[in-house]
């Protein structure tokens, strides 16, 4: 099962100076940390932790679809030649030294291709900041983009349910956060009336995540306009949480910068899912700002960038042509999801007690457990411990990303996998259901 090391934030909490010290006259260490350490919880590690805490009694082979990670089984081999890219910068030894603070101009020129590519969307080198991955760029543009509660108040807004990193990255910095709803209903789209009342004078961003992680959503383009319209209405910039950008199969992926001819957008992207490589930490931020009101936020970018060395040399060196990977090497990514998506959809359809919308996007299916199916598993987080005792299958709940009463499947495992996981799903809802 995950063989993941645990620290746990509360551990680091030290409540004062040791105590043990005797003598009055003797100065004492002051070691403390920060509260906002202990404000920062990582709600997926935790249940994490606490699901995985005893052996299953279940003889079954442990399957694992609890951690968003595309290269558990694997699903698919990352790009031939992007690992061939790779190997050539290490081997020429031509790309060890520190590079710009912001990345190397060949590598964010290969970022301005890929999105003129991909998205019709047209950047400037300027535009682009490398980071190690999505989760530090979100950290660099919160931080730009959020002042201490001493000088001025701030709110931000976040999608529920959704991804919990925003919520642990937003621990230490001073913004009020708060939650719109996405809509089971409406292929978990946003509710933009509630977005619309929940934006006022003080609201500094909207973040959404297009397609979405743990929904499996692909927003629609009507449905990005609305977003774009309360944005404009309250001259609120929106950052784009993009890194499933493309990893769509129903309908095409509309990059909601290519919508925007007035709000500014900070997209987000990287190489952790699309490319099937989360463990090479790349990522990157693109400035989309029409109207060319946002020089501050460029400013302010292009400063925190530059406070750390830019992602890894290699990579940098490896990304254009990592970022050439032809089509069809993702289409073949994106069939094996899609086969993996009808059996989920298929399976928990035929499952007493459970429901779900049919994914379009991304990685994932998030799975209803309909209320009073299962009376003697009192929410999600029972529904996961159980599952993974009885069955030996591994879940998220809900609860992890602000949503109880659902769970998260990862399809990232051999179609054979999957049934078998759909089979032992089926087995424990007869088992457990009230019908
Ligand atoms: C996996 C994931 C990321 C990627 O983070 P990295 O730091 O680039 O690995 C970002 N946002 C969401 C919603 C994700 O699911």
């Amino acid at each position: 099962m995950p063989d993941i090391k645990l620290i746990q934030c509360q551990d680091a909490l030290v409540a004062g100076p040791s105590k043990t010290i005797t003598s009055k006259t003797e100065k004492q260490w002051n070691v403390r940390v920060s509260p906002s350490v202990n404000r920062s919880r990582n709600p997926i590690r935790e249940t994490l932790a606490s699901i995985t805490a005893n052996t299953p009694s279940s003889s079954k082979a442990p399957i694992n679809l609890g951690l968003g990670d595309p290269t558990y089984y694997p699903l698919h081999s990352p790009p031939p030649a992007a690992i061939a890219a790779v190997e050539k910068a290490v081997l020429d030894g031509k790309s060890n030294g520190y590079l710009n603070g912001v990345g190397s101009s060949e590598a964010r020129q290969a970022v301005v291709d890929y999105h003129m590519r991909w998205d019709q969307v047209q950047y400037s080198i300027d535009d682009v900041v490398l980071t190690h991955g999505v989760g530090q760029g979100l950290d660099l543009i919160f931080s730009v983009m959020i002042p201490p509660a001493s000088v001025e108040r701030s709110n931000i807004l976040l999608p529920r349910p959704g991804f919990a990193q925003y919520t642990a990255l937003l621990a230490n910095l001073d913004a009020e956060v708060r939650y719109y709803d996405c809509l089971e209903e409406n292929d978990w789209e946003v509710d933009v009336d509630m977005l619309n009342s929940l934006c006022d004078e003080e609201t500094r961003a909207i973040l959404i995540n297009n397609p979405s992680n743990p929904c499996g959503s692909n927003y629609s383009r009507e449905a990005l306009q609305g977003i774009l319209e309360i944005a404009e209405k309250h001259k609120i910039p929106i950052i784009a949480d993009e890194i499933y950008g493309h990893m769509t199969w129903s309908s095409p992926f509309v990059p909601l910068a290519s919508l925007s001819t007035s709000v500014p957008i900070i997209t987000l992207s990287g190489l952790s899912k699309r490319f099937l490589v989360p463990g090479w930490r790349f990522g990157w931020i693109c400035l989309h700002d029409p109207l060319g009101v946002a020089s501050s936020l460029k400013k302010g970018i292009q400063c925190w960038g530059n406070r750390f060395m830019g992602p890894n040399s290699l990579i940098q060196a490896a990304l254009p042509t990592i970022l050439a990977t032809e089509p069809e090497w993702y289409d073949q990514v994106l069939s094996k999801i899609e086969v993996l998506a009808k059996i989920v959809h298929k399976g928990v359809s035929d499952a007493p007690g459970l429901s779900a919308t049919f994914p379009s996007g991304a990685m994932y299916s998030f799975v209803k457990i309909e209320e009073g199916a299962f009376p003697a598993l009192q929410d999600d987080v029972a529904f996961a411990t159980a599952l993974y005792n009885e069955q030996a299958v591994f879940v998220l709940p809900g609860m992890c990303f602000g949503m109880p009463g659902y769970f998260r499947v990862v399809l990232g495992t051999p179609a054979d996998v999957m049934l078998d996981v759909i089979e032992r799903l089926q087995e424990f809802c007869q088992k457990h259901g009230d019908l």
